[in-house]
């Protein structure tokens, strides 16, 4: 068994964005890649990942802005912020942090991110361009998840891949990505969720599982076939008193069961995590050189 260790990755791809960083500011004259990061309200899990965020444009050498609003504030507000950062031309990718309050639409304020500031790839102009294969912001997670994938030379070409999650934001367009034809990619995806009959037979039947679906380790060793590749998406907090934060971090996988049968697994935390803030990064970059 070998562990994706999507921090090794991630950092590497992180250093080749800081040296092109660099290389702008070299030339001169070129714009230096500016996240701006919507954060409403004060969960915090969000909390956490919006700071990662802005930490990692810090190292890297991007400018980010970070708006902190109230978790009542109105919707419409919320939308006139969305569109100032459209309008502002010092900034290249706008993230709005979700979950958001449940007085406050998603689908309204997706849509209301202009398509060529959309680094989460959450809007349905990318989801519809990343379906017809066309260059598109891809949603951060499966993104990281290809780049993983990338990182340690693992060919996917025909294999069966099953995506446990159908959500927006992570298993629809991993199965996509992995049905698309590309490397990574070439799978014949099938994609599972909480209507899906006999779940074990299809995990059991896969190369490759990507398990997104928000469930502390779900996935157990009866329902993985020896050799297969296992992504595990899941975070979920779960409370541990004797950490000092009070919780523990699980993935959607019985790491200490299901290892040994695989060839590759993700760690959790420390595989998928750290690879969809890369890739995030990678969409601002594209976000600003599509601009330059
Ligand atoms: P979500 O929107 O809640 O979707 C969960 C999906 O799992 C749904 O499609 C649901 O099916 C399916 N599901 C739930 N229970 C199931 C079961 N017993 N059997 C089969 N399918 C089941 O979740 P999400 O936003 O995709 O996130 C999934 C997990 O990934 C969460 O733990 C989240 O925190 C984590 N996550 C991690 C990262 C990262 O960077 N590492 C990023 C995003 C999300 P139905 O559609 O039928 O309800």
């Amino acid at each position: 068994m070998q562990l994706l260790d999507g921090v090794l990755a991630s950092k590497a791809i992180k250093e080749e964005l800081k040296l092109e960083v660099a290389q702008l500011a070299v030339t001169g004259g070129q714009k230096i890649p500016h996240l701006a990061a919507v954060l409403v309200g004060n969960n915090g899990a969000s909390e956490t990942y919006v700071g990662a965020k802005v930490k990692a444009c810090n190292e890297i050498g991007f400018k980010s802005t970070l708006i902190r609003l109230e978790a009542d504030i109105s919707e419409h507000k919320l939308l006139t912020t969305i569109e100032e950062l459209n309008n502002d031309l010092n900034i290249d990718g706008i993230l709005v942090q979700l979950p958001l309050p449940k007085h406050i639409s998603d689908e309204k304020v997706i849509n209301a991110i202009h398509p060529s500031k959309d680094v989460d790839g959450f809007h349905p102009i990318s989801v519809g361009r990343l379906v017809q294969g066309l260059p598109a912001f891809v949603p951060a997670t499966p993104y990281g998840i290809l780049l993983l994938l990338e990182h340690y030379q693992i060919d996917t070409k025909g294999m069966n891949a099953v995506v446990v999650g159908r959500s927006n934001i992570v298993g629809r367009p991993m199965s996509i990505l992995l049905s698309s034809n590309g490397n990574p990619g070439n799978c014949t995806v099938t994609i599972c969720h909480s209507h899906t009959r006999d779940l074990k037979g299809w995990c059991r039947s896969a190369d490759l599982i990507v398990a997104a679906l928000g469930k502390p380790e779900f996935i157990t060793e009866d329902m993985v076939k020896e050799g297969a590749i296992v992504i595990d998406v899941g975070i979920t907090r779960v409370p541990d008193a004797s950490k000092k934060s009070g919780f523990a971090l699980k993935g959607d996988v019985h790491f200490a069961s299901v290892s040994p049968k695989c060839s590759f697994i993700t760690p959790v935390p420390g595989g998928v995590g750290p690879m969809t803030i890369a890739a995030l990064m990678k969409n601002t970059f594209k976000a600003c050189m599509d601009k330059n």
